[in-house]
């Protein structure tokens, strides 16, 4: 069968561009390798618990937030329910412990009380904040810097750069390495529109999603993975694809007259192959394969607010980390210390656990190369070992809350890659490095759409789901 539009993956990136293509009447195919819609934002359930993949906390949704005017269009905001989460992150390190207020005034007071003599960058790191868009178009001739050089050119105090990257891992692994305007334009998404979570868990948004587009006239194959993309003169001219359920492996072919990319670039490279997969190789060499995440799932037999916990997300800085150097090596490090943030869903969604019992997570930066040598039965060990090390970690965060541990498991970079088939399991797409430009494919492959996280916007909820819309809108353009 002949398709306008064939897309190739069904993580937010994929079925964002799907929903609005087949809205606008096209005649779409997305192909999907796993069982359910979604990649990252997806959920699975362990006994009686909803465990979230991946969403923590979702940017923006303020009037001017184009996320929200996507999804009032594409008619997402009439099913699924956002819920703001009450403080934007509390930080910890042994030494400072506070809680970053969503609003910019309540953010600068606060940070103004804890380090005066720090009123001045404060000012100025919030105004760039506030204005991140402006800014970056004014600035668009200079040459982008890190953030780390940032923080250190407005600031004097080692611990005040700390806490306002408190959330870096939601970015990067190392503030001299994440640029700047990525870094403001992101982080200011959340002092402009709080942050949210999604009732129910991220797999609503991709059910949305994809209903959306099947109610359309599209089609969405589950558990059919793309094998291979031919190419002729520039476009690409069919794909082959197979059914992964346990039976008939035969590779069918399909044609369409233009083509999405949802999975990660680099196995775009690996399916076409030849030379066109050579020339994308080369469109992306200067581009370095973003951070992985470890995850450790819980489910509790309690609701961590019975027992007085009162935070949403935590970020837990290991007291060795002195300064913003300090990071990297730190996430480089063993797991006793390595940085990670608890989220306690408990706190916004309780449908996630039945009555009196709580869903929470612990996440770290997290490299493939720590695992992917490993044989199962060391893998699985390393994961126990891990799982024990943060249980410790989080019942010193909340005493007591180890004794309420009703289901626990680990997701490594490993399962990462194996579940959504991205290298070294990166969940943000490529780094953004300082000056970082978009992979161009033009003159490539013709027919070729980017709808990812590997994209123009980078990483996140609101990169891959900007990704998909943009990108859908440009082929109408076309
Ligand atoms: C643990 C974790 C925590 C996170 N926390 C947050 C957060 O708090 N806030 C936030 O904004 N973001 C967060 N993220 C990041 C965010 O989820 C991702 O950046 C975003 O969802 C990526 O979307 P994507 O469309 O690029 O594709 P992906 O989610 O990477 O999905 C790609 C899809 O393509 C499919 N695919 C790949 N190859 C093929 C093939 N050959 N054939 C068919 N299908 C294929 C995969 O199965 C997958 O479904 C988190 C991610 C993780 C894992």
């Amino acid at each position: 069968m002949q398709y306008d539009v064939i897309i190739i993956g069904g993580g937010l990136g994929g079925l964002t561009a799907g929903a609005k293509l087949a809205k606008e009447g096209k005649n779409i195919l997305l192909l999907e390798q796993h069982d359910r819609p979604g990649g990252c934002a997806t959920t699975f359930t362990r006994k009686d618990f909803t465990m979230e993949v991946g969403l923590h906390e979702m940017d923006g949704l303020h009037p001017a937030d184009g996320k929200l005017k996507i999804f009032n269009e594409l008619g997402v905001s009439d099913r699924v329910n956002f819920l703001p989460v009450p403080e934007f992150y509390r930080f910890f390190n042994g030494r400072t412990d506070v809680v970053m207020p969503h609003d910019k005034d309540d953010a600068i007071a606060m940070l103004n009380e804890i380090f005066p003599g720090e009123e001045a960058g404060i000012e100025a790191y919030f105004h760039r904040l506030m204005n991140a868009k402006r800014i970056s178009v004014l600035e668009r001739n200079k040459p982008d810097i890190s953030i780390g050089k940032y923080l250190d050119s407005i600031f004097t105090d080692d611990e005040i750069k700390l806490v306002v990257l408190g959330n870096l891992g939601y970015f990067h692994d190392d503030p001299y390495s994440l640029s700047l305007q990525y870094f403001s334009m992101a982080e200011s998404a959340y002092f402009h529109g709080r942050a949210n979570f999604i009732q129910g868990g991220s797999q609503q948004l991709s059910d949305s999603l994809m209903n959306i587009i099947r109610e359309n006239g599209g089609k969405v194959l589950l558990n059919h993975r793309v094998i291979s993309v031919n190419v002729k003169n520039n476009r690409i001219e069919s794909i082959h694809f197979i059914n992964t359920m346990p039976g008939d492996h035969t590779a069918i072919e399909c044609k369409a007259a233009a083509y999405v990319a949802n999975a990660a670039l680099p196995q775009i490279v690996e399916l076409t192959g030849g030379d066109a997969g050579n020339q994308l190789e080369k469109a992306m060499e200067q581009q370095k394969i973003g951070a992985s995440l470890l995850t450790v799932y819980f489910g509790f037999s309690r609701s961590l607010k019975a027992l007085g916990h009162k935070y949403y997300s935590t970020f837990v800085f290991d007291e060795s980390i002195r300064s913003m150097r300090d990071i990297r090596s730190n996430n480089r490090g063993g797991f006793d210390k390595r940085s990670f943030t608890f989220v306690d869903y408990s706190q916004v969604d309780s449908i996630l656990a039945p009555d009196g019992k709580s869903v929470g997570a612990i996440c770290c930066v997290d490299y493939i190369d720590d695992w992917a040598r490993l044989d199962k039965k060391d893998y699985r060990n390393k994961k126990k070992e891990v799982e024990s090390i943060f249980i410790e970690r989080l019942n010193k965060l909340i005493p007591g809350c180890k004794d309420h541990i009703e289901h626990v498991e680990t997701g490594t970079s490993s399962t990462i890659q194996r579940y959504t088939l991205n290298p070294e399991g990166a969940v943000y797409g490529f780094a953004q490095l300082p000056g970082r430009k978009p992979v161009d494919l033009s003159g490539i492959l013709d027919n070729l759409h980017i709808a990812s996280a590997w994209g123009k916007f980078g990483g996140g909820f609101s990169g891959a789901i900007f990704s998909g819309y943009m990108t859908a809108l440009e082929m109408f353009r076309k």
